[in-house]
């Protein structure tokens, strides 16, 4: 049975995990989400739909939860995602791809959550390098567990943990969903900008312009920190809470491959 992975990922922690479950299937195809969010249908033709995306403020992305709300899922009748995140697990996610579903008449079979390296450098430092080699082995072994779980459509997910709903943290995410287009509001370019145009390009919702050569940010962000991390020069900062932190991408995750998200 075939089997779609829509995708989302803004430093290729996603990106990476999407890729490497894709080839453990028989029959998949890799959609990024940023290229059909804003169609005005879509619709998957495929019996499996994966979603693999970061946690973003304890839920969903909010370009994940528009597109899930909008997209056609007649076709399709298993469904699982892949989570990845950097520091505490939440089911709120579930939930809310669960809860978007049953307006479908659809329901989530399966919930796997994959530990990565920190990418939110807003808040936190990144993992040492050997950290993250750490990460990346054992996000090996779990993808091919998922592998083999999907193409048998495992069914993980006991209904009971959508009994206890979490509204301190549906109300968290959905404050952030609301507020975090014009969240770009803290971003500009130190002087060292070069006007390579790398924080535009690898934008997956076009974001940023280049205005008389430095970076205009347009309010419709989604706060992958793709631009800030992937910006060669390091002159992307966030008010003041950057100046110290490093900068992240996952080390198989270049450039382009930001950019085929979008084209
Ligand atoms: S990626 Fe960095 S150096 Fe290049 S245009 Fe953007 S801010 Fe300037
Ligand atoms: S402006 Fe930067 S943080 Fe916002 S969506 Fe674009 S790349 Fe992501």
């Amino acid at each position: 049975m075939k089997t779609t992975i829509y995708y989302f990922t803004g430093t290729g922690n996603s990106l990476k995990l999407a890729k490497d479950l894709s080839e453990k299937l028989n029959e998949s195809e890799l959609v990024p989400i940023a290229k059909v969010w804003e169609d005005d249908h879509h619709a998957s033709s495929s019996e499996n739909v994966g979603l693999v995306f970061p946690l973003y403020y304890a839920g969903l992305p909010k370009i994940v939860y528009d597109f899930l709300t909008k997209i056609d899922l007649a076709k399709s009748n298993y469904f699982f995602t892949v989570v990845t995140y950097a520091g505490d697990i939440n089911t709120t996610p579930l939930l809310q791809i669960e809860t978007i579903l049953n307006s479908k008449s659809k329901t989530l079979s399966a919930g796997y959550y994959v530990l990565m390296p920190n990418n939110y450098i807003l808040g936190y430092d990144i993992h040492s390098e050997e950290r993250q080699k750490e990460y990346f082995e054992k996000a090996n072994k779990i993808i091919s567990e998922i592998g083999k779980a999907v193409e048998k459509n495992d069914v993980n997910l006991d209904k009971d943990i959508f009994k206890k709903r979490r509204i301190k943290s549906e109300k968290f995410n959905k404050n952030f969903r609301d507020t975090v287009y014009e969240s770009d509001k803290s971003f500009y370019a130190e002087e060292s900008c070069t006007s390579c145009g790398i924080c535009a390009n690898v934008c997956p919702v076009n974001n940023i312009a280049l205005i008389e050569d430095k970076p205009q940010w347009k309010h419709k962000c989604q706060q992958c920190l793709a631009c800030i991390n992937f910006c060669p020069e390091k002159c992307i900062q966030f008010g003041d809470k950057t100046v110290k932190t490093q900068r992240y991408h996952h080390p198989e995750i270049e450039v382009k491959d930001l950019i085929n998200q979008k084209n």
